[in-house]
C-alpha cells in the first residue's frame, strides 16, 4: 500500500522529526487521496467569537499532546488554530468537543500556513510608521544600494518631507558579476541605522546569508530576501526565527506554488509578518528587464491571506516605464510598491537606469495619491 505523507516543512526539534517532502505529482492527486483518506490532512480549529485564551490554551494542549504543532492565528473576529506535523490521521472530533470551539476543519493546499483556507482574514503587517493591509497602499523608496552616508541620509530625508515612511537600499548586494560592486556590507548597515536614528524612517534591506541574519535584523525594520535566494531553504528557516517582517521577493522563475512554499517555510518557523513582492519574472522578451506579472495579484488575493507589493524598477529595467507599471498595480490589487529612486540616477553605482530621480518619484507620489482613494486605500 503506498503510504501518503503530508508536507511537514519544519517541525521543532524534539517534538517530531520531519515528515519527507511528498513527490510533486501526490498533489496533483488531492481529490482521490482526499476523498479515499480525508483524515490525513493537516487541520485548521477554528474557534467561537467569544472563545477565551483559557479555551485556546486548552486546545494548544490537546494538539501539543497529540504529538502535532499549533500555529495559534488571531483574526478580527475570532482565533484560528492551525495544527501542523501529522502524518496519519486527526481526528476531528478531538478538538469539536472541546468548550469555545467552533468546528476543525481540513486543508487541502500544499502550503498550510500561507493558504486562505487556514486564514480566512487578511495579514496586516503593523510597524511604528505605519500598517501594510488592504486598506493601505504603502510605498518603500530608495536607491538600490547604500553607496555612502550622504546619498542615504539625503534620500531618507527627502523621503520623510514627502510622507513617505519606508526606505530601501541594499548593504548586501546580489550582482551576476563578482567584479561588480557588491554593497558597503557592514558599514552600510550602521549607514541605514543613522538614517532611521535621525530620521525616524523604517529601513528596509536585504539579507543575503545566514551568517548576518542578527546584524541585518537589528539594522532593518524588514528583513529583504531576494530573488536569487527566494529558495535558499536556509536562509528561509532563519529568518523564519527573526523578530522582524520579511518582504519575500517571487524567485525570477519561481510559480505561484513555490512562491507560496517559500513563505509557507517563513511561516512554520513562527514568523507571521511576511509581504510577498512580485518583480518580474524571466520571458521571452526583449523589450524589458524582466516581465512584470501584474496577473499574479489576484491569485495571491485568492490562495493567501499575505499582503503582497509590486517592484515596478526589477520588473521593466527602464526607468521610464516605472510609473506606468506603479499605477497598474495599485489598480491590479497590490498593497504596496517597491521603487528603486536615487538622488542622481545617471551615476548610481547599481540599477540606475531603472532608478527614478527625486522630481520623477514626487511626480508619481502626487498620481498615486489622487488614485489611491478610488481603489479604497489611504497613503
Ligand atoms: C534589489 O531590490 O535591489 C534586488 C537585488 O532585487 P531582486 O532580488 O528582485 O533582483
Ligand atoms: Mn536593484
Amino acid at each position: 500500500m503506498t503510504r501518503i505523507l503530508s508536507y511537514v516543512p519544519l517541525a521543532p526539534a524534539g517534538i517530531r522529526a520531519p515528515a519527507p517532502l511528498v513527490e510533486p505529482t501526490f498533489w496533483a492527486k488531492i481529490p482521490a487521496c482526499f476523498l479515499r483518506e480525508p483524515d490525513r490532512w493537516p487541520m485548521l480549529v477554528v474557534m467561537q467569537s467569544h472563545a477565551s485564551p483559557e479555551q485556546i490554551d486548552r486546545v494548544v494542549k490537546v494538539i501539543e499532546a497529540q504529538g502535532l504543532v499549533p500555529h495559534v492565528l488571531p483574526g478580527a473576529t475570532r482565533t484560528a488554530i492551525g495544527l501542523t506535523g501529522n502524518t496519519g490521521a486527526v481526528d476531528k472530533s478531538l478538538f469539536e468537543v472541546l468548550p469555545g470551539v467552533e468546528e476543525a476543519i481540513r486543508v487541502t493546499k500544499p502550503y498550510k500556513l500561507a493558504s486562505r483556507e487556514m486564514k480566512r482574514d487578511d495579514t496586516v503587517v503593523k510597524f511604528l510608521q505605519g500598517t501594510v493591509s488592504p486598506s493601505t497602499f504603502t510605498l518603500v523608496a530608495g536607491p538600490c544600494s547604500v553607496e555612502n552616508e550622504a546619498m542615504i541620509l539625503s534620500t531618507a530625508e527627502h523621503l520623510v518631507s514627502r510622507g513617505v515612511k519606508f526606505l530601501r537600499a541594499g548593504a548586501f548586494k546580489p550582482r551576476s558579476s563578482p567584479y561588480s560592486f557588491q554593497g558597503m556590507g557592514l558599514e552600510g548597515l550602521k549607514v541605514l541605522e543613522k538614517a532611521r536614528a535621525r530620521t525616524g524612517i523604517a529601513i528596509v534591506t536585504e539579507l543575503m546569508d545566514t551568517e548576518h541574519a542578527s546584524v541585518v535584523e537589528d539594522a532593518s525594520d524588514i528583513i529583504q530576501i531576494g530573488t536569487r535566494n527566494m529558495q535558499n531553504f536556509a536562509l528561509l528557516k532563519r529568518v523564519g526565527k527573526c523578530r522582524k517582517p520579511v518582504l519575500l521577493k517571487r524567485g525570477m522563475s519561481a510559480t505561484l506554488e513555490e512562491w507560496l512554499m517559500a513563505a509557507e517555510y517563513i511561516l512554520a518557523g513562527g514568523n507571521y509578518d511576511v509581504i510577498l513582492c512580485e518583480r518580474g519574472v524571466r520571458t521571452f522578451s526583449d523589450h524589458s528587464r524582466n516581465t512584470l506579472d501584474l496577473s499574479v495579484i489576484p491569485p495571491v488575493k485568492a490562495t493567501s491571506h499575505l499582503p503582497i507589493f509590486v517592484d515596478p524598477s526589477h520588473g521593466t529595467g527602464k526607468r521610464a516605464y516605472v510609473p506606468a507599471m506603479s499605477l497598474a498595480a495599485l489598480a491590479a490589487g497590490a498593497d504596496g510598491l517597491m521603487i528603486e529612486a536615487h538622488p542622481d540616477p545617471d551615476r548610481a553605482m547599481s540599477d540606475g537606469a531603472q532608478s527614478l530621480d527625486f522630481a520623477a518619484l514626487d511626480a508619481l507620489l502626487a498620481k498615486l495619491k489622487a488614485l489611491a482613494p478610488a481603489f479604497g486605500r489611504t497613503m
